[in-house]
């Protein structure tokens, strides 16, 4: 009978250890069985009287069917339990989705929004309920239609997440940047649907375009920096050659700058350059560019001159208006200039370096036989060359008679007060000149051999410094700038090792190498080689000037240095140009997202220092702090240095 009973149907096509339901579900059919069963027999042989099921099996069969339903009230329980977690992650992801700070948005196959949250409505800049059905391409701006659909063709083809950026279009509101990731979801057999997540970055945008901005212009005068010039001069090169017209390059260096920077304060120093750059750029042709080439140096290129003569009334006109008085705080201050001019095409072939080159060292020459003048750079008339050959033979000599020295300037953290290091710097005590800074020596070198000279000169000195610093227990981190021609030596490596050998109580790890001049890095990848084999000696680098130069991005991305030395122009402008808060900014955010150290040059002022500490930058170097010194006045200056309390107390 039992037998008979079991040989009813069980549940069709499902395996019975599949699960546990399964198991459940089958005991409920073969109970389901056995009670039929009972009851068939019951009502079939009521009229025999006869009992086919014996007391005992019917007691064994309803019991069985109790524990059975036990069994159904506790799964019920449980699944009652599941639906309310259900129901609560359900409303958890609701809510998410409702409040999420970043845009979500479904489109059709079609390109129709379908949902969005209503973040994504408040990017799109309209109701959420108007959003559905309208296409998304009405939401994006003109110029960045191709993005969305480029990427979108891309999403379709490759079936693999795609991540893009591109500016919306909203109705009487300025354009937003969103980031966006793109995935492909099918929804049934013919049928996909696209996730879009959409985030606000329009203030890194901001930032972006900034330091974009700053890396072509100068701060102070605005006017178009060193790598702006070097675009131009590249285009004017090639211009002239098209129209057979020649140019001209001027250098303009104003002269005894310093003295007005030193009598009247950087200030007036600062408004006596806004002033003579506004000058300049009123009198110069449409097509002309004129540049900041450096503190007190402009560059000039003169285009669509039909004959070369006609670049020296433009000289004229310009030191006419360099020499007009400049009064400023009922003072009157007198400006001159020396200015240099290389002329394009010569009879050899010249590029843009060489040009730039010859228009300086031509300036140099001005300033040298008299300043407040003009001097033409002649190839044939190689008196500039002579006069730069001497020079650079008159510095070797002075290298040789121990005429350089190292300055040395702290770097501290203002809030802790903790001196982190120290940065060398050259000068060159001149036997009738007096004390030269670098300025007034190096560019005269550039391109020259010495700089390799005088750079290895600039280690050996440092180390050696250090190495007497750590007899008297003073243990510093000293900076060197490393000119990026001296990087690019066969043998800098090499080099650097055999320096370090003879000072085997120095730990590599204490001397930093600043790149100096990171604009004239033209090969990353060599430069980048480099670096990363000095780093395997132990020794870290810093980026100098950062924020100045063109690829500040892109230096970041392929230059494995660890520290940014944010320019000192960004911080002496700080009250007079807002927009340099916000490249601060930007660049120290830049150094956070790269995981960099960041140290700001500069710091004149202690206020200048309160306001970095508020944007998050507490390490520093500046007059401030100190004015570079001599190696000898360094362990009484550490001795007696304290941070100011209220760079103690600014707070972030
Ligand atoms: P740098 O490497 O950016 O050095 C910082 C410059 O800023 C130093 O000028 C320093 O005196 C100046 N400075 C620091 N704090 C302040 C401040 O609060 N206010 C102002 N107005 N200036 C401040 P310095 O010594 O005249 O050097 C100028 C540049 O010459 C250096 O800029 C570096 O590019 C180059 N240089 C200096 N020493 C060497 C060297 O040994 N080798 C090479 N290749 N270049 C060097
Ligand atoms: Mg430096
Ligand atoms: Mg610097």
């Amino acid at each position: 009978m039992e037998k008979n009973i079991d040989k009813k149907e069980p549940i069709q096509g499902k395996n019975k250890d599949s699960n546990e339901k399964d198991s459940v579900l089958l005991n409920a059919q073969s109970l389901r069985n056995k009670a039929e069963f009972i009851l068939d027999q019951k009502n079939t042989n009521r009229s025999k009287r006869i009992d086919i099921l014996s007391n005992e099996e019917i007691l064994k069969v309803i019991h069985e069917l109790q524990v059975h339903q036990i069994e159904l009230e506790m799964q019920n329980e449980e699944l009652q339990r599941t639906q309310q977690t259900l129901t609560v992650e359900k409303q958890r992801y609701f809510d998410l989705y409702n409040s999420a700070p970043v845009g979500y948005c479904t489109l059709s196959a079609e390109n129709l929004i379908t949902k969005a949250n209503p973040m994504a409505a408040t990017l799109l800049g309209i109701n959420q309920n108007e959003l559905v059905e309208q296409p998304l391409s009405h939401f994006i701006h003109p110029e960045d239609q191709d993005i969305y659909y480029l990427c979108r063709k891309k999403l379709l083809d490759t079936q693999k997440q795609q991540h893009f950026e591109l500016r919306l279009q909203i109705k009487n509101s300025a354009e937003l940047w969103v980031y966006v990731v793109a995935s492909i979801e099918k929804i049934a057999k013919d049928s996909y649907e696209l996730r879009l997540v959409l985030t606000d970055i329009s203030d890194r945008k901001i930032y972006e375009n900034e330091l974009h901005r700053i890396a072509k212009y100068d701060a102070l005068t605005n006017l178009p920096n060193r790598t702006l010039l070097s675009d131009r001069l590249y285009q004017a090169i090639a211009m002239s050659l098209r129209h057979n017209q020649p140019l001209a390059i001027l250098c303009i260096g104003l002269d005894g700058f310093k003295d007005i920077n030193d009598r009247y304060g950087h200030e007036v120093g600062d408004r006596v350059l806004i002033l003579l750059a506004e000058r300049m750029k009123n009198i110069m042709g449409h097509e002309d560019t004129l540049s900041r080439f450096g503190g007190d140096e402009f560059v000039a290129i003169l285009l669509n001159l039909s004959s070369i003569e006609y670049a020296i009334p433009k000289i004229n006109h310009l030191t006419e208006v360099i020499n007009q008085p400049i009064n400023i705080n009922d003072m009157t201050i007198q400006v001159t200039a020396s200015i240099g001019v290389s002329l394009y095409p010569q009879q050899e072939h010249v590029d843009s370096d060489i040009l730039l080159r010859q228009a300086n060292q031509a300036m140099y020459h001005a300033k040298l036989s008299g300043k407040d003048k003009y001097h033409i750079f002649n190839t044939h008339n190689d008196d500039t060359l002579r006069y730069k050959y001497k020079f650079i033979a008159g510095m070797d000599d002075a290298l040789e008679a121990s005429e350089f020295h190292l300055y040395y300037q702290p770097m501290v953290n203002m809030k802790t007060g903790k001196v982190i290091g120290v940065e060398a710097l050259i000068r060159w005590h001149h036997p009738t000149k007096g004390l030269l800074t670098p300025k007034e020596f190096l560019p005269i070198i550039v391109g020259n051999k010495l700089t390799v000279k005088l750079g290895n000169w600039v280690i050996k000195t440092a180390l050696a410094q250090m190495e007497h610093w750590l007899a008297h227990d003073v243990v510093l981190n000293v900076s060197v700038n490393i000119d990026v021609l001296q990087l690019k030596e066969n043998n800098f490596v090499v080099n650097l090792q055999k320096m370090l050998e003879t000072h085997p109580s120095i730990n590599p790890e204490n001397l930093v190498l600043e790149i100096i001049e990171t604009g004239q890095i033209h090969d990353l990848e060599i430069v980048s080689k480099v670096i990363k084999q000095c780093q395997i000696l132990g020794f870290s680098f810093a980026l100098d000037d950062f924020g100045t130069g063109y690829s500040s991005l892109t230096y970041l991305q392929k230059l494995p240095v660890s520290c940014l030395k944010m320019d000192r122009s960004f911080i002496k402008n700080l009250q007079n140009n807002p927009d340099n808060i916000l490249t601060l900014k930007g660049i120290i955010s830049l150094a956070s997202a790269f995981r960099l150290d960041i140290i700001a040059e500069g710091i004149d002022t202690i206020e200048h220092g309160e306001i970095l500490i508020e944007m998050g930058c507490e390490q520093a170097q500046g007059n401030a702090i100190s004015y570079p010194m001599p190696a000898d006045e360094l362990p009484g200056w550490l001795e007696t240095w304290k941070a100011p309390s209220s760079w103690k107390n600014a707070m972030p």
